[in-house]
């Protein structure tokens, strides 16, 4: 089984104490991964690094950060399908010299990593995981040695040289011209952050900055503070300032000089839509979309085109939950909750077996009676992937006293398993792939069931840059 890894990564530079700010940021992005979190540190000549199994909560406990002191930190958070679950495959990813190392975060999925790590095994390069990220490293420490890089200087002014952070930028521009797939990166040296997005800019990765005096202006020359990760989310978690999204294409440099623009390849925008849809948090702005709007879009235009007599709209809680007021908004129908989400309990798609998956449901979500009882309802899902949630669904809705369930799902049928870093099944358990709308209505047991048109996901959003291929099968990598 290949790699189906969602992740988030953070990256501090210049912060008193980069770990904390690391910390705080990942526990803020905790939704794009929970079975590992990593944090590297650097406080100018050394890296250390924690990483382990679990949530970031679970990973770092209070002592640990009396050791990891430093000013510049990568961390990450991940979440793998069962073949994948093992901490050789946390991360960040470090690789240590003589006299310098190096750490990398990265979320997305290479297409292209099977070829070159056999070329960097070619090479002598050795492995210690079975994950695609670690060949970006590899070639990155390849690119560096054969440009001539000193990483291993027992010199450490020459280690800090000028020269010797050019020849390590330009192996990242040569591993990034030579990758392929969707990547975040954030990287980080000794002395210097790096962040990454693919041409595609299939995942998301933005800027922040502090408001400290020293850091009111992007470029200034007498030491910033910035902050680059997956979601603006993390970056309010740490009372940072949003500047501006990283480039599909684009690689910034931040070091004691400021932050510098590299732009290594035409920018072809491919935003995921999946982030939109589920995955991203609702107060996250991606690409200058705000999450939640593109939700009450969707659900907008969703009432559009897919109208039902009813007497109450309700979401699933958290990601429907957008959609169901965008729906009742422009249907008039009046809005309700409806439905209980237990706060305490992970994501359904942990749970490893199908019948453990369907009875996490009923812990998992709970109709709230006295909002439902002899009402016509629709319920809003932003997707429908095995069809499980939507099954247990209508049954609890039903049990609790609904007299008509009418099932409204705000994004369009997925049809294809993401090769591009979202955990989506194998095509024969996607339940759109093999079966006919009328024969998903039955198998739910809802009274109607419609989704989002691919159309219609184009209006709402007022835009088609972005890569549809869970739901047309076409995909920009
Ligand atoms: P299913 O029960 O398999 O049909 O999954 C649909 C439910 O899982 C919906 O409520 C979605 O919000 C949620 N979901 C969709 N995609 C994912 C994903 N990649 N990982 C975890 N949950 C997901």
């Amino acid at each position: 089984m290949g790699f189906r890894d969602e992740c988030g990564v953070v990256g501090i530079y210049g912060a008193e104490n980069a770990a904390a700010l690391s910390y705080f940021a990942l526990t803020s992005l905790q939704h794009r991964g929970q079975e590992s979190a990593g944090i590297a540190v650097s406080d100018g000549n050394k890296i250390k690094l924690r990483k382990d199994m679990g949530l970031v909560s679970d990973v770092f406990k209070q002592g640990h950060f009396e050791t990891l002191n430093g000013n510049i930190a990568v961390g990450h958070v991940r979440y793998a399908t069962a073949g994948g679950r093992t901490i050789d495959n946390a991360q960040p990813f470090m690789n240590s010299f003589k006299n310098g190392s190096i750490a990398l975060a990265h979320n997305g999925q290479l297409v292209n990593h099977t070829k070159l790590r056999e070329m960097l095994e070619d090479h002598g390069s050795t492995f210690s995981s079975s994950s695609d990220s670690e060949v970006i490293l590899k070639l990155i420490v390849r690119k560096y040695i054969e440009n001539g890089g000193h990483l291993g200087t027992p010199n450490e002014e020459e280690n800090n040289s000028e020269l010797n952070q050019q020849r390590f930028v330009e192996a990242v521009v040569q591993t990034a011209k030579l990758i392929s797939g969707s990547f975040a990166l954030c990287i980080m040296t000794e002395n210097m952050l790096i962040g990454v997005r693919d041409p595609n800019g299939i995942r998301p990765l933005c800027i922040g900055g502090f408001d400290t005096p020293a850091s009111q202006a992007l470029n200034h020359r007498d030491g910033g503070q910035f902050i680059l990760t997956s979601e603006s989310c993390a970056i309010d978690s740490v009372n940072g300032r949003f500047v501006r999204d990283v480039e599909p294409g684009e690689i910034v440099v931040i070091n004691k000089d400021g932050l510098r623009s590299i732009k290594y390849a035409e920018d072809k925008k491919r935003t995921c839509i999946f982030e939109y849809v589920y995955f991203a948090r609702p107060d996250s702005v991606i690409d200058g979309i705000s999450v939640q709007e593109a939700r009450y879009r969707m659900g907008e235009v969703l009432a559009e085109e897919s109208p039902v007599d009813a007497d109450v709209v309700i979401g699933v809680p958290d990601s429907g939950l957008g959609a169901a007021q965008g729906y009742a908004r422009a249907s008039g129908v009046p809005y309700g909750m409806g439905i209980i989400k237990n706060k305490y309990i992970g994501r359904t798609f942990i749970a490893p077996t199908q019948k453990e998956r369907e009875n996490m449901v009923f812990v998992k979500l709970n109709a709230i009676r006295s909002d439902l009882e002899g009402k016509r309802v629709i319920v809003i899902d932003d997707s429908i992937v095995r069809g499980t949630t939507s099954r247990r669904l209508v049954q609890i809705l039903r049990r609790a006293g609904a007299k008509e369930v009418h099932f409204r799902v705000s994004s369009p049928q997925v049809k294809f398993p993401c090769h591009l870093g979202i955990d989506t099944p194998s095509k024969n358990e996607l339940i759109s792939s093999n079966h006919e709308l009328e024969e998903i209505r039955k198998e739910i047991g809802a009274d109607s069931l419609a989704f989002i048109s691919l159309e219609g996901m184009k209006k709402a959003f007022g835009a088609d840059s972005f890569c549809k291929g869970c739901f047309n099968g076409e995909y920009p990598v």
